[in-house]
């Protein structure tokens, strides 16, 4: 990790003139980060997510994480002297009531038990290992309509379902009587929530920061036409006119397994910021709740130029694979996170049929599906749901 203390103590201030395009009327195909991530992992998750507009329901380690960014994003409202630990955990509960005023639906996740982890994984307890012989197949987080469900598939990683199962308490709610049990699994799902929050004050002080931006939508247009979008959770800028870009990671995946794919996300973001900013950031933070830990990376840029025209590259390949209706599946372990597996060929399942598409390329709102829009649509109605393991 690197340590930058000139943006420890950071001022909004005046950042270069945007240089960009100007983004408002893309005609062209548009990237998020998320969407470019998944092509590259996988061209058949994109297509499901992207071009098939599959849905996806939350899993409740995800709801979880849109909790926690949105108390994160909340605490900075307070006066500085007031961030403390104890006033971001009274913000978790009247988050969440805002949350399911948004999305009552998510509530969905304390209706049926979550998938309990398979026996010896970290999050597995004695008195439920049993009961994992039911397996997450059988225990969907939620299950409704035709909406895949997360970890609940037969292949799922096991770390995915003990994130399920750490999200809503179920690997210590295992004596709770059933009447009992939606309560009990609120409580632990807030009580959870409320422990991401102790691993982000274990590595930042946010009495001593006075962030730039939260939340925020940032666009530009590279090459002829293409539209690179997407949400940062949080941007620090020195007095001197520093940038320190800042992702908080909540999820229950494995770190090793996606911290690629965090950084590619960064990459975009920073790439977006230098083009309409004229800063390369000197900063691109990840901010891992679970681990209580930090990475910092530094990009130059020249790298910043090659992945410019990598995304390009990317972009032309979706445009191709659209064409030719060719989008192949490409196991990895991300498999065991991915919602779609009854529908891969890799899983022994069929893709439903190649929809119509316009001739027109994908653009910024044909290319949106319900997963996309929770990166990149600036008129969203409801919450932000974080869609990566990595939340
Ligand atoms: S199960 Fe794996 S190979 Fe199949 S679509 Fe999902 S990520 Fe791709």
């Amino acid at each position: 990790m690197t340590a930058h203390p000139s943006l420890t103590a950071s001022q909004p201030s005046a950042v270069p003139a945007a240089r960009g395009k100007r983004p408002e009327s893309p005609a062209g195909p548009s990237l998020s980060p998320s969407r470019a991530a998944d092509f590259k992992t996988c061209p058949l998750l994109f297509r499901f997510r992207t071009i098939d507009k599959l849905p996806e329901l939350p899993t409740a380690d995800q709801i979880r994480g849109t909790l926690v960014h949105a108390v994160l994003e909340r605490l900075f409202d307070l006066p500085a002297a007031a961030r403390t630990p104890e006033a971001a955990a009274a913000l978790v509960a009247p988050e969440w009531q805002k949350l399911l005023v948004q999305e009552p639906s998510l509530a969905e996740i304390f209706t049926t038990p979550p998938p309990l982890p398979a026996a010896g994984t970290a999050a597995s307890k004695p008195a439920s290992a049993g009961a994992a012989a039911s397996g997450p197949a059988s225990a969907g987080a939620v299950s409704t309509g035709a909406a895949s469900t997360g970890a609940a598939s037969a292949g799922a990683d096991p770390a995915a379902a003990a994130a399920e199962a750490d999200a809503t308490g179920q690997a210590v709610l295992v004596d709770v009587p059933a009447a009992e049990a939606e309560v009990a699994r609120i409580a632990a799902f807030l009580s959870s929530a409320t422990a991401l929050l102790s691993g982000y004050f274990a590595v930042e002080d946010p009495q001593r920061l006075q962030p730039a931006e939260r939340e925020t939508l940032i666009s530009t247009v590279i090459g002829d036409d293409l539209l690179l979008r997407g949400y940062i959770d949080r941007l620090d800028v020195s007095p001197a006119g520093d940038l320190r870009v800042v992702d908080y990671k909540t999820g229950g995946a494995p770190r090793e397994a996606f911290e690629g794919r965090a950084l590619f996300q960064l990459k975009f973001y920073a790439l977006v910021l230098w083009r309409t900013r004229g800063v390369v950031p000197r900063v691109l933070r990840l901010l891992y709740l679970k681990d209580a830990e930090v990475l910092d990376y530094s990009p130059e840029a020249g790298e910043l130029e090659r992945f410019e025209r990598t995304l390009t590259a990317l972009s032309a390949a979706i445009e191709r694979a659209k064409a030719d209706r060719d989008f192949r599946p490409k196991p990895s372990r991300l498999c065991g996170w991915c919602r779609h597996q009854d529908l891969c060929p890799e899983f022994g399942g069929t893709p439903p049929p190649f929809p119509e598409l316009p001739l027109t390329p994908i653009s910024a709102t044909t290319a949106l599906t319900t997963a996309d829009a929770a990166d990149t649509e600036p008129d969203r109605v409801g919450p932000r749901l974080r869609d990566d393991p990595l939340g």
